[in-house]
């Protein structure tokens, strides 16, 4: 039912120690002896002159002025302008209440050089942006800017020579994928192709119940929006459907505050926003949603906690909305297929590594791990465990320390008690 929820911190220091694979950081080219200040001074320049293009961009879509925004964009790359222009309309429609680019190092790439001439200047750019009540904090996103001098003025020349090379999901948010159409309701945006009117409608609905069932069933108190891409597209932010997340009807991907590698390996997870496969987008309704909310609802703790820890509570309160509808019978019927067919595929609780690829019904078997710790401790206290894990579950010693001292148990005692685990009817 998801993928990708929690960007674990081995993937994320892996990210961090990759990020510049094929191409490097550089420091300025090494000057000519003679002439050491005039090279750091054209340098300087330059850097004024990004800054001030990446400036007048930001200011182009808070004052909703495409001929602003299209100024610094190379007049010569008619496939770029066309697709800027795209992507100014999405901004505007999207409606930041704070959005900024900056500069962050020069890439050097050969072939990128060939193809743009020797002015070529390929940058990294941090977006910084807030979208009103669906970002608590503004967050960060990496894009790959190319400019070049034409006699004596810099434009954008290109903008996707950097993205292999940018950390997952990076220049594939919404508005990077073609145009879009926004559907709203009080506490939810849904994202859909332009024109696809009717289905954003009925997931702002199917959200809007999703969310509800959230709220009745999960204590932590969260007054927050929810976000939904719907598009079809295959690879949208970290989601990847065509490849990894195939089995996955939706994902919730991290947002970050500090994108991992920018401040420490890890980032600062500030939310998350759901995505949901392309093909699955005709059987959207609350129970997938709701599901995918939960992981919304608890992503701005942190994003340390267990999978097993996060999908078993998003399995949890999806299935009291089941239970809800179709009566305790179904979820005894489900329990018990639980325990009779995967528990005895598994030796131990899923583990973080390989959760996702893993045959056995480790979605099952972490609903079942949770709803054990409801009736030994109760739901607020379990809620209480998954705040803890979630923001100092950083290692297996913290996390064994925190599922200690809040259940009494060790992930190897509840992995027993779950074996001889006979469920209250
Ligand atoms: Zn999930």
């Amino acid at each position: 039912m998801s993928g990708g929820v929690v960007y674990t911190v081995e993937e994320r220091e892996q990210d961090a120690r990759n990020r510049p694979a094929a191409t490097r950081t550089v420091s300025p080219p090494a000057a000519k002896a003679s002439k050491p200040s005039r090279v750091a001074a054209q340098i300087a320049a330059r850097r004024v002159a990004i800054d001030t293009i990446l400036l007048r961009r930001a200011q182009a879509v808070e004052a909703g002025n495409e001929n602003l925004f299209l100024a610094d964009v190379d007049p010569a790359n008619k496939k770029l302008r066309a697709e800027q222009k795209i992507l100014f309309a999405n901004l505007v429609e999207i409606g930041f209440s704070e959005i900024g680019y900056s500069q962050a190092e020069e890439r050097f790439n050969p072939a990128v050089v060939r193809a743009h001439g020797s002015t070529t200047y390929l940058v990294r750019v941090l977006m910084r942006y807030q979208i009103p009540k669906i970002d608590f904090t503004p967050v960060t996103t990496e894009l790959g800017y190319t400019f070049v001098d034409r006699a004596g003025r810099w434009v954008l020349t290109d903008d996707n020579d950097l993205d292999s090379d940018l950390g997952p999901g990076a220049h594939r948010e919404v508005w990077d994928l073609g145009r879009i159409e926004l559907q709203r309701g009080p506490r939810v945006l849904v994202a859909v192709e332009k024109g696809d009117t009717k289905r954003g409608r009925a997931i702002v609905t199917a959200a809007t119940e999703g969310l509800n069932e959230v709220t009745a069933y999960w204590p932590r108190r969260w007054n927050g929006s929810v976000f939904i891409i719907a598009l079809d597209e295959t690879d949208v932010r970290d989601a990847r459907f065509a490849d990894e997340d195939i089995e996955s009807a939706a994902s919730t991907g991290s947002t970050f505050s500090s994108l991992p590698g920018q401040d420490t390996a890890d980032g600062t997870v500030a939310g998350g926003y759901i995505v949901i496969n392309p093909n699955e987008r005709d059987r959207v309704d609350e129970i997938l949603l709701s599901h995918e909310i939960t992981h919304v609802a608890t992503a701005d703790l942190g994003g340390y906690e267990p999978l097993w820890l996060a999908e078993g509570a998003a399995e949890y309160v999806s299935w009291k909305g089941i239970e809800a509808i179709s009566g305790p019978a179904e979820v005894a019927k489900w329990e018990q297929e639980v325990i009779d067919d995967a528990m005895p595929q598994l030796t131990s609780l899923p583990s973080d590594a390989g959760f996702y690829q893993n045959s056995a019904d480790v979605y099952g078997v972490s609903w079942l791990a949770v709803r054990y710790l409801v009736q030994r401790i109760g739901l607020d206290k379990v809620e209480d465990l998954y705040e803890d894990m979630a923001m100092n579950g950083t290692d297996q010693a913290s996390r064994d320390r925190i599922l200690l001292s809040r259940s009494g148990l060790t992930e190897a005692t509840l992995w027993t008690s779950l074996a001889t685990y006979t469920p209250q009817r």
